[in-house]
């Protein structure tokens, strides 16, 4: 093994997952292996913008090695590809946990996503993009030298482990990286000069450093035949070829002459200072996936100047959907380069865009701005809070362009709504941009979504307020009872079925000079009643007074008060959370919080109000039968048994299902007629659960 022959080499293991991701990638056939280049010259590039940071503060840090550039080596003799770049380069610590021991947060989603039928290509996405490489090389080789360390050698084979040598006898780099692919039998077409320039052009054509290919030429040269005997001799490839039929001939020959040299292969214009009417859809996309590591194209696209006082371009992009590790707290996602004078400043500037819009990808290039500028100087800097408003603008101007095409909009809404609801809870001062933006499905809108604008134009006469209701999905929202009366109405109402929808609205409040009002908070009122239709509810409600206090004296603390309800159509009652109460749908995001001990949560939770129909059937039959009897034990059933359903209905959770259950099932008996020797006839909270019920149950809570 190699460490038998090098006295210094040293052995890692491969950290667990990453062993595994390098046997999926070397053991699975994936049909794109050519992304490998792109990954590498991608990490190339990354590698020469840190040095070149770090120069702009310490001018000597590139004295090592002034130049900066990524140089392409196919040799055709050793089977080998080699990429090297002038950049920041690896110290050994570096080389053994970034390239080995230590895993990457996205390792794990990526072989997921992989086994789920993704694409070998989103492996830059998940930043492990270097494995990429044992697509096509059986061996890899990085030779690397930082500023502060020593040369040293990386190598593995795959296999479970790789080395680490010291390497002062080596060549030396001066400073930067060189990685080495001995490819595998099957891939050797990555040593043609054709195969290599597509493939820049096609991935790598906006890496903003010069990028040379060592291209072999071959030259006919004719020679006279005392010059005959010389190139023969020539055993170092310089000839390779002589012409038999010239030869023949004793007079005159051609002989083959093959120089090599260093060719340009890419063009670093920077694509924002272009003008946007002449750049095609083609190279923004190119450009937005090697900024990116995208494997698809943008969704959408803004390229944009500010002139005057202050001058920056820039160009931003929507992806076409979120990426795996959106809403990782563990990772402040910003996507935004920051460029000054051309030169790349910095990933990651949070400075110039709000969190909410982090899903956001793209380069700002400021004139303004001094060139070493440092991250500390960045969170005072006012030209930066200028260039931030004015990126924010035009990232809601381009979401409103997106909503122009309704099948773009709802592919960008999935992915990004809740960056969006977000924005509305946080960016006060562009809410009702925001809000705009929003899209529901509702009582109208069928299995299309709709905005508030929509909404408005669509509000009935004498209607002053948005409806709208929260729950946990649309099915458990749109036969809610709550509803009944707004739609015999004819009012629109919105289902808000994201949990952040509860939060988003908390904060919006109104939308067009009009209130957003929450089906099921009490106290909702419904305009333009005639004088007629008052009074009869009147008289109603208080026919139906005494049961109200008949049935709050059955619940007790279970709810705060119990009234006759003037909006429910069809069911019996319903539950409704009082004005400053939790909905339903809170409660149910606040218990999934781990808040149930909370004294908070008690509270909040206790503040439910009944509302009884009076027009329903069996309502009128219990008024009749508590007015009979007040004690009346199949009162008491029946009431706990509709609150129970109730709470069910509108989302919220038993405390206590066994009860529940041991209750529907008595009178599933009743209904069946089946007598039953343990039937008391008494309230069944005591009764002890049967253990079946109990797994059933918890099994239920956990589902939800
Ligand atoms: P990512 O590029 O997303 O960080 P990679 O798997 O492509 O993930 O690379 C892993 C790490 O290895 C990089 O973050 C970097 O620290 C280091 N690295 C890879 N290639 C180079 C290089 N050419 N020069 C310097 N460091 C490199
Ligand atoms: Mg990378």
């Amino acid at each position: 093994m190699a460490d038998v022959l090098m006295a210094d080499a040293e052995t890692f293991a491969f950290q667990a997952e990453i062993n595994q991701l390098l046997s999926l990638i070397i053991n699975t056939f994936y049909s794109n292996k050519e992304i490998f280049l792109r990954e590498l010259i991608s990490n190339a590039s990354d590698a020469l913008d840190k040095i070149r940071y770090e120069s702009l503060t310490d001018k000597s840090k590139l004295d090592a090695q002034p130049e900066l550039f990524i140089r392409l080596v196919p040799d055709k003799v050793n089977k080998t590809l080699s990429i090297i770049d002038s950049g920041i380069g690896m110290t050994k610590a570096d080389l053994v946990n970034n390239l080995g021991t230590i895993a990457r947060s996205g390792t794990k989603e990526f072989m997921e996503a992989l086994q789920a039928g993704a694409d070998v290509s989103m492996i830059g996405q998940f930043g492990v993009g270097f494995y990429s490489a044992y697509l096509v090389a059986e061996k890899v080789i990085v030779t690397t030298k930082h500023n502060d360390d020593e040369q040293y050698i990386w190598e593995s084979q795959a296999g479970g482990s790789f080395t680490v040598t010291g390497d002062v006898g080596g060549e030396q780099l001066g400073r930067g990286t060189k990685i080495t692919l001995f490819l595998k039998e099957d891939q050797l077409e990555y040593l043609e000069e054709r195969r290599i320039k597509d493939l820049v052009k096609k991935h790598s054509e906006f890496i903003s450093y010069p990028m040379y290919l060592w291209t072999e030429k071959t030259t006919e040269k004719e020679i006279s035949d005392d010059e005959d005997d010389e190139p023969k001799k020539d055993e170092e490839g310089n000839v390779e070829d002589v012409d038999e039929e010239e030869n023949k001939s004793k007079k005159k020959k051609k002989i083959k002459e093959v120089s090599h040299e260093w060719q340009l292969i890419n063009k670093q214009k920077p694509i924002w200072l272009r003008k946007p009417e002449e750049i095609t859809k083609d190279e923004y996309a190119s450009f937005y996936k090697s900024l990116t590591n995208d494997w698809e194209e943008h969704l959408a696209v803004k390229h944009f100047s500010v002139e005057g006082q202050l001058e920056f371009k820039a160009i931003l992009f929507v992806p076409k959907r979120a990426p795996f590790d959106l809403f990782d707290t563990r990772k402040k996602m910003n996507n935004i380069k920051l460029y000054v004078r051309r030169v790349f400043i910095m990933d990651n500037c949070e400075e110039l865009i709000p969190e909410y819009l982090g899903f956001v990808k793209g380069v700002v290039d400021s004139d303004d701005l001094p060139l070493n500028i440092s991250r500390e100087m960045l969170q005072q800097n006012k030209i930066l809070k200028v260039i931030r408003k004015n990126i924010v603008k035009k990232c809601i101007e381009m979401f409103n362009e997106i909503a122009e095409n309704k099948e773009d909009y709802n592919k960008f809404y999935e992915s990004f709504s809740k960056n969006l609801k977000l924005g509305i809870h946080e960016d006060s001062q562009n809410r009702a941009k925001l809000a705009d933006l929003l899209r529901y499905h509702s009582t109208k809108s069928g299995d299309e979504l709709t905005g508030l604008k929509d909404y408005v134009t669509r509000m009935k006469e004498g209607q002053r307020d948005i409806y709208y209701i929260t729950g946990e999905s649309k099915k458990a929202v749109e036969n809610s009872p709550f509803l009944e009366k707004l739609k015999k109405k004819g009012y629109e109402v919105l289902f808000m079925v994201d949990v952040i929808d509860e939060y988003a609205v908390g904060q919006l409040k109104e939308y067009d000079g009009k209130k957003l009002v929450s089906a099921t908070k009490e106290g909702l009122k419904l305009e333009d009643e005639t004088e007629e239709e008052k009074k009869k509810k009147e008289e109603r409600k208080k026919s139906f007074e005494d049961l109200c206090k008949t049935i709050k004296d059955i619940l007790g603390d279970k709810v705060e008060k119990v009234v006759v309800s003037d909006r429910i159509v069809d069911s019996p009652c319903c539950l409704v959370t009082g004005e400053y109460g939790w909905t339903a749908n809170m409660e149910r995001i606040m218990k999934a919080q781990a808040l149930r001990d909370n004294s908070m949560s008690s509270y909040m939770s206790s503040k439910k109000t009944m509302e009884i129909n009076p027009d329903n059937g069996i309502m009128e039959e219990l008024r009749k039968r508590a007015e009979a009897d007040k004690n009346d034990k199949s009162v008491k059933d029946l009431v706990l048994l509709l609150f129970e359903t109730a709470l069910l209905t509108y989302g919220f959770s038993l405390d206590d299902p066994n009860t529940f259950a041991a209750r529907i099932h008595r009178m599933l008996k009743l209904g069946l007629s089946i007598d039953d020797e343990d039937e008391t006839g008494v309230d069944d909270a005591d009764m002890p659960a049967l253990e079946e019920d109990e797994a059933e149950v918890s099994k239920m809570e956990e589902v939800d």
